[in-house]
């Protein structure tokens, strides 16, 4: 049955691959994002779409306005780059899911989705590369990552408490590293796939064939390609889960694997300089899919290397055409 269905960071990455798929399945769609519509990744002629500052109450209320279902996918975010040198910032976007969920019950919303992260695990859980899987309860007790992941967890407590409190109905996915065509690739907020892929282009398009890799290239995480991601979400959504679960391929490979998949794919074999002081983030993390399955009978499984093999040409033809990536 067609739906009103409201997506926030829609001009994003997550949020504009969402839409599309939304749209796709005949639903009337709203995409909202505080970017100017110039600056969203994908826009879609037969969807609303509304530059808003989701900070703000008021325009968290125009944004629900006569919708019955939210997907708040809105917030300040980035690779490891970006999040340890922007914590308040990241903080911040507890206005963002505050205002959305008081919105949301005010409008009364049917389902409302909120993307937290697996940076809201214990930072005692990931210290080994050849980290064991985490699992949905290793986020208590509580040491998530500083500024992002507390944000993060904080705003899933927000959602269980307007559930139990307000009947609102909430779900709440726990993404693990999401990659894929129309993301950010360059910038300072691009995550490590899109940022191997463009360092290996770079190597390969001015001949240095020589990369920097941040960290000792050991530490160990898994990925998630885009569709699984939509998949996924959209499962969770109409599922009958009630916590967080875990959103994520469990396909663990160390960035120097990443780094040879990338080779494989470019068809070169670059230099790699190891800077030892830029942040790494924890030394390993991926994602026990025990719980997903039990529910779903279904987990991502897009592997890593044909989700690459997608993401290079992307970001090739980003890299050597001058065309925005706007559809
Ligand atoms: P993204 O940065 O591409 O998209 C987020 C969008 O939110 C941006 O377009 C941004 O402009 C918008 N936004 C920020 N502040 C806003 C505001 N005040 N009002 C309206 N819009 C605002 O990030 P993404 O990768 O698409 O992530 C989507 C969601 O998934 C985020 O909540 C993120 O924290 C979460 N998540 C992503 C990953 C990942 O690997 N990409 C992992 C874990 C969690």
């Amino acid at each position: 049955m067609a739906k009103n269905i409201v997506v926030t960071g829609a001009g994003g990455f997550i949020g504009g691959h969402l839409v599309n798929d939304l749209r796709q399945q005949g639903h009337t769609v709203r995409a909202v994002d505080i970017k100017p519509l110039e600056e969203w990744y994908q826009r879609f002629d037969d969807v609303e779409s509304l530059s808003l500052d989701l900070d703000l109450r008021d325009a968290c209320v125009q944004a629900v306005d006569g919708m019955d279902t939210v997907y708040n996918l809105a917030a300040n975010m980035g690779g490891m780059g970006f999040i340890e040198h922007n914590k308040a910032l990241c903080m911040l976007s507890v206005l963002i899911n505050t205002h959305m969920c008081v919105a949301a019950q005010e409008e009364g919303i049917d389902r409302f989705f909120f993307a937290s992260s697996a940076c809201v695990y214990n930072a005692d859980k990931q210290k080994d590369p050849n980290v064991t899987a985490l699992k949905e309860e290793d986020a208590y007790p509580a040491l998530a990552e500083d500024g992002y992941g507390w944000e993060k967890l904080f705003s899933e407590r927000m959602c269980r408490h307007f559930r139990e409190d307000y009947g609102l109905t909430t779900r709440v996915a726990r993404y693990h590293n999401v990659y894929g065509p129309n993301g950010t690739y360059s910038g300072g907020r691009e995550k490590a796939p899109a940022a191997i892929c463009r360092k290996v282009i770079q190597a390969k398009l001015d001949g240095t064939n020589e990369i920097e890799v941040w960290g000792d290239g050991k530490q160990t995480r898994s990925f998630m390609y885009i569709d699984d991601c939509v998949k996924g979400t959209q499962m969770i959504m109409e599922s009958d889960i009630l916590e967080p679960i875990n959103l994520g391929s469990s396909e663990l490979v160390s960035i120097n694997q990443l780094v040879d998949i990338a080779e494989e794919v470019a068809g070169i074999k670059v230099k790699r300089n190891y800077n030892l002081s830029a942040p790494k983030g924890v030394n390993g993390r991926n994602s026990d899919n025990a719980l997903i399955n039990k529910h779903l009978g279904w987990e991502p499984s897009i592997r890593l290397r044909d989700g690459i093999e997608r993401t290079y040409a992307w970001i090739y033809d980003q890299m050597t055409s001058n065309q925005p990536a706007l559809v």
